[in-house]
């Protein structure tokens, strides 16, 4: 048992977690941590969605099935339903108008979360690009081609926000990934406690990909992931 199967099982269902995980969570104050804001961030979910929204709304939403951030749905009138997509979409991915998280700060909390959730020193695991597209379903993305050689992905939370954090194989070298709805930052390089990456926002979504040695592999990534993701 490990701090990313833990954080899997978290994403699946944290309400009903299987005893291993439960232990391993009552045990771990990183996950415990992990744990509370994700059931956190899923009460919010469920509050909103008792609150009565204005009429219609609840008809979009429901055509757009269970994941209620969806861009396209919000209406181009009508400042309440307007309101009340975005409280929505900002409860579900923690998006706000305005980040007040500088780049250099969340590569310093991208970098410190590798370290200490080490998901690139785990052996790969076979539904590791499943948990891939079904993280970024979560968090209101998608991806027309799922990259090649992804050995672990799951869901993370970075800043409080959630986030895909993933590995990928390229060459022999184990990249780290993060992908992060809802956050648009500066775009930048980082050399950090032997970790190279960069950071990218496109379509107010922030990616950053990380290796431990310099390699065009990593630009290469990160703009094709910034292209690639979809955000509905
Ligand atoms: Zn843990
Ligand atoms: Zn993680």
């Amino acid at each position: 048992m490990n701090c990313f199967d833990a954080r899997r099982a978290l994403l699946t269902d944290p309400a009903r977690l299987p005893e291993p995980i439960a232990d391993h969570v009552s045990q771990c104050r990183r996950c415990a941590r992990e744990a509370a804001q994700i059931r956190r961030l899923d009460r919010r979910v469920a509050e909103v969605a008792r609150v009565p929204v204005p009429e219609g709304l609840n008809d979009r939403l429901k055509m757009a099935g269970p994941q209620p951030m969806r861009r396209r749905l919000l209406p181009w009138g009508g400042g309440a339903a307007l309101a009340a997509s975005l409280l929505l979409a900002w409860v579900v991915v923690g998006w706000s108008p305005s980040s007040t998280v500088s780049a250099s700060e969340w590569m310093n909390s991208m970098v410190a979360h590798t370290v200490y959730d080490a998901a690139h020193e785990l052996t790969p695991d076979p539904a590791a690009a499943q948990d891939f597209e079904r993280v970024l379903r979560r968090l209101g993305g998608q991806i027309a081609a799922v990259p090649d050689g992804i050995t672990r992905a799951g869901y993370c939370v970075l800043e409080g926000r959630g986030a895909l954090h993933a590995v990928i194989e390229r060459a022999g070298q184990r990249l780290v990934v993060y992908v992060i709805p809802g956050v648009a930052t500066q775009s930048m390089l980082v050399r950090m406690q032997g970790w190279e990456g960069e950071l990218l926002s496109a379509q107010g979504a922030t990616v950053a990909v990380l290796g431990q040695q310099s390699d065009p592999a990593i630009e290469a990534l990160v703009q094709s992931l910034a292209a690639a993701v979809q955000w509905s």
